[in-house]
């Protein structure tokens, strides 16, 4: 690249003034600034790393691919798990608050190669850019625009694919899910992900009350899920998926050995390997489990370990009924004080039956009132949700002790809805990803 042109990465900058003083450094920099916890540069030189390596696209691969097709399908191949391995790696430390738009910056790399499959992943880090910068507006915006124009067939990217499911399943477009998920139990080469994605399935049907038939499906998935396990000790990611079925599965037959699995399964997995973030959600599922089993010592432990590695809201407001349940707080407004939540977002409706419910255990009008106030103020687009305050709103008026059976309609939901960026070492399909790049 010469000094004078804008640089590559697609910031609008010259070269000179960019990506320059970075380039040409491997990938031993980058991991060395890893772990020395310089995400700063480590991202600076991660971005570098792509302009790079985008100087060869420009040069290559669009004449490739029109001198000789066959080859240049080959080179565009390589070039597009080149770029998602270059884009993760930007991904996993780009600094919080950091105003670079990788949005408007992935429109201009979309722009460099003229083929469907580029274009595609340049829109999937676009989408995950605006789902982890929370821009709503933009990633509906994106999300509207590709459902419109992608013919969803078995050649679209598995991983966009997942992040549409996330999308729409919250807006309840329950024929499209079940279409997404048929393709993608299809894409599939593994066995466990064809089960996980057939028991999404009935984790769907269950949401709109088609129990006799979520339950058939669910049924299936759990036969052969017993049948023998279907991963290696080293992969994580598929350890999680199992865990997460057998204490899922437990919402369909209350028998609480799926639970006692699900535990069994998590205590095997090798958590060194996961960062602070992943350890949190790793402590967080084996407390929730707990917490569902009526174990609210355990449940207490391992909510506080997670809040060790970070703190989250989920595992703030569950401990918060650990503590209500075992009679340990007598004062619930000075403990809500005490308390952090920021980002709530799809957790505080949760967080609303669980200090509803603490409420009126302790008897706390005042306390009541101010959960109906926050009731009135919420804006719920879904209709599923909005069902579930109309009952919260019903039971608070009657105070009545049956208010935390909502959370077990709640909590299924929640579970899929939460997209996970894959950077934590248990995210949606890190291991995946490595496989597919590694192929
Ligand atoms: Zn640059």
């Amino acid at each position: 690249m010469l000094d004078d042109e804008k640089c590559l990465c697609g910031s609008g900058r010259l070269y000179s003034m960019c990506c320059k003083p970075f380039s040409g450094q491997g990938i031993e920099n980058y991991k060395k600034e890893i772990d020395s916890k310089n995400y700063i540069k480590a991202y600076y030189i991660a971005v570098a790393m792509l302009s790079d390596y985008l100087e060869d696209v420009r040069k290559h691969t669009n004449r490739i691919l029109k001198d000789n097709p066959v080859i240049g399908r080959f080179v565009l191949h390589k070039d597009v798990n080149a770029l998602s391995e270059l884009s993760d790696r930007i991904f996993h430390c780009i600094p919080k608050g950091n105003t670079d738009n990788w949005g408007e910056r992935f429109e201009f790399i979309k722009g460099l190669v003229d083929a469907e499959d580029w274009k595609n992943e340049c829109e999937y880090y676009q989408l995950l850019y605006y789902e982890l910068n929370n821009d709503k507006g933009k990633f509906s915006e994106q999300i509207e625009a590709i459902v419109k124009n992608t013919k969803v067939d078995v050649h679209t990217d598995q991983r966009m694919l997942e992040l549409l499911r996330s999308v729409i399943l919250p807006s309840g477009q329950l024929t499209e899910l079940l279409k997404l998920d048929d393709i993608l139990i299809e894409k599939t080469d593994s066995s466990l992900m064809k089960l996980k994605y057939k028991f999404d399935k009935a984790i769907q049907l269950a949401l709109v009350s088609d129990n006799t038939s979520a339950k058939k499906i669910a049924d299936e998935v759990m036969a052969e899920l017993e049948k023998g396990i279907l991963y290696t000790e080293d992969e994580l990611y598929l350890q999680d998926v199992t865990a997460q079925i057998y204490e899922m599965y437990y919402n369909f037959d209350p028998d609480i050995k799926w639970l006692e699995k699900s535990l069994q399964i998590r205590d095997l997995m090798k958590t060194e390997r996961f960062n602070e973030a992943g350890k949190a959600k790793y402590y967080t599922d084996i407390a929730y489990t707990y917490w569902k089993m009526g174990n609210y010592k355990a449940a207490e432990q391992h909510f506080h370990t997670s809040l060790g590695y970070e703190k989250t809201a989920f595992a703030q407001i569950y401990l918060l009924d650990c503590l209500i349940e075992q009679k340990k707080i007598k004062n619930l407004k000075q403990y809500l004080e005490s308390v952090e939540f920021e980002n709530m977002g799809v957790d505080s409706i949760d967080f609303l039956v669980i200090v509803g419910n603490a409420a009126i255990r302790l008897n706390d009008s005042d306390s009541i009132e101010t959960i109906k106030s926050y009731l009135k103020k919420m804006t719920v687009e879904v209709p599923y949700y909005k069902l579930c305050l109309k009952e919260l709103e019903l039971e608070l008026e009657k105070k009545s002790g049956r208010i935390m059976r909502l959370l077990s309609k709640l909590s299924p939901l929640k579970e899929y809805i939460i997209f996970q960026p894959q950077v934590n070492g248990v995210g949606i399909n890190g291991e995946k990803i490595i496989e597919d790049l590694l192929k």
